[in-house]
């Protein structure tokens, strides 16, 4: 959810279904700001307060990244 305004461009807004903004995600399911190839946020000085929020390293930070290894490896 996008709940505050630090500037995130209308390319990257979409609106959920009560009128809310949230990051766009395209069909990987990914946030478009997100460069698939460096894994970088290109909009990193107007990215969402959530986004500002979620701290790198933390515990959920961790929990989201052993589900993505899980899903990985499931696929393969
Ligand atoms: S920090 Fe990640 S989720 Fe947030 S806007 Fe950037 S790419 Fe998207």
């Amino acid at each position: 959810m996008i709940i505050s305004d630090t500037g995130v461009p209308e390319r990257h807004i979409a609106y959920d279904e009560w009128g809310g903004e949230t990051m766009l995600r395209l069909e990987d399911g990914w946030c478009s700001a997100l460069d698939r190839e460096t894994f970088m946020c290109t909009i990193y000085e107007n990215r969402p307060w959530i986004c500002r929020e979620f701290e790198m390293g933390s515990y959920e930070c961790r929990e989201e990244r052993v589900g993505l290894i899980e899903i990985t490896q499931t696929d393969t």
